[in-house]
């Protein structure tokens, strides 16, 4: 079958109200979707609005989830891809699969970019001569640079980007005019856990005084991703012994399976 080049949703649903936690994010990327509701209204004095914003932080914190919520508030199309995607990529694919991706965004502008792991495609640059790939990497950073100063003044097309290492990621990448604003999302506190349960036990069937705060006291280091995992797995275990209802033990069973497969993680990178 003939792969997608990049996959476009026209009616995002996620909103910042699934976005648990990251205030300060969600508050800078409200700037963003105010860029695409109203850009007259940020135009008008002259000024040019962003064209780039990059979303960092550890895997599982909810970048995805923030830019596509952007698009869902903004009510505008989002247009995504995942910067891994190109590690296999045949020569020359790359970049033309860049160009079709803007066109495609400009054609239905106001819209987003995502570009998930774009430390696969941004690396700095003839810093991996063990790859054989490297000038296909290249040329596909080099479309993506130039597509994004090409944009004019109104095309309105905000493209995010996300990435755990953004120290490994070409400095040109982040010149005026492309990925100039960083905006850090980190892993949950305590209370952002909380908030992170609230929303992945909704769903669920919970046996009456299921304690959140001592859920979120049992999962230091855990992501949101980790927790949304957590959530289902308990589900998964409960429904398997026919129980009418989740309840705690089948948390703290979900949450040994979920630490034995974040030590065999953290065992692989060590
Ligand atoms: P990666 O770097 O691995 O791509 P990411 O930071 O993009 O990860 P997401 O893909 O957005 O993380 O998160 C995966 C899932 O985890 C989300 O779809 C959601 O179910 C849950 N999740 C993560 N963070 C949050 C959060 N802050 N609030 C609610 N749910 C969250």
């Amino acid at each position: 079958s003939k792969a997608k080049l990049f996959d476009e949703n026209t009616e995002v649903k996620t909103t910042f109200k699934d976005v648990a936690g990251l205030e300060g994010a969600k508050e800078e990327v409200q700037e963003i979707v105010d860029f695409l509701k109203f850009p007259e209204k940020y135009t008008t004095l002259g000024g040019k609005i962003p064209k780039g914003a990059l979303l960092v932080g550890p895997p599982g914190t909810g970048k995805t989830l923030l830019a596509k919520a952007v698009a869902g508030e903004a009510k505008v199309p989002f247009f995504s891809l995942s910067g891994s995607d190109f590690v296999e990529m045949f020569v020359g694919v790359g970049a033309s699969r860049v160009r079709d991706l803007f066109k495609q965004a400009k054609e239905k502008s106001p819209s987003i970019i995502f570009i998930d792991e774009i430390d696969a495609i941004g690396r700095a640059r003839g810093k991996n001569a063990m790859s054989g790939s490297n000038d296909e990497r290249e040329n596909t950073l080099n479309q993506l640079l130039t597509e994004m100063d090409g944009f004019g003044t109104n095309t309105n097309v905000i493209v995010i980007a996300a990435t755990n290492r953004a120290d490994i990621l070409d400095k040109a990448l982040m010149r005026a005019g492309r990925f100039d604003r960083q905006i850090f999302v980190d892993l949950p506190n305590l209370s952002e856990r909380k908030a992170i349960f609230e929303v992945h036990l909704r769903p669920l069937k919970k046996a009456p005084g299921l304690d959140i705060e001592f859920l979120s006291k049992q999962t230091p280091g855990f992501s949101g991703a980790d927790i949304a995992n957590l959530c289902n797995e308990a589900a998964l275990i409960a429904a398997r012994t026919n129980k009418k209802a989740v309840e705690k033990q089948d948390f703290l069973d979900a949450v040994d399976r979920i630490i034995g497969g974040l030590e065999r993680r953290s065992n692989l990178f060590s």
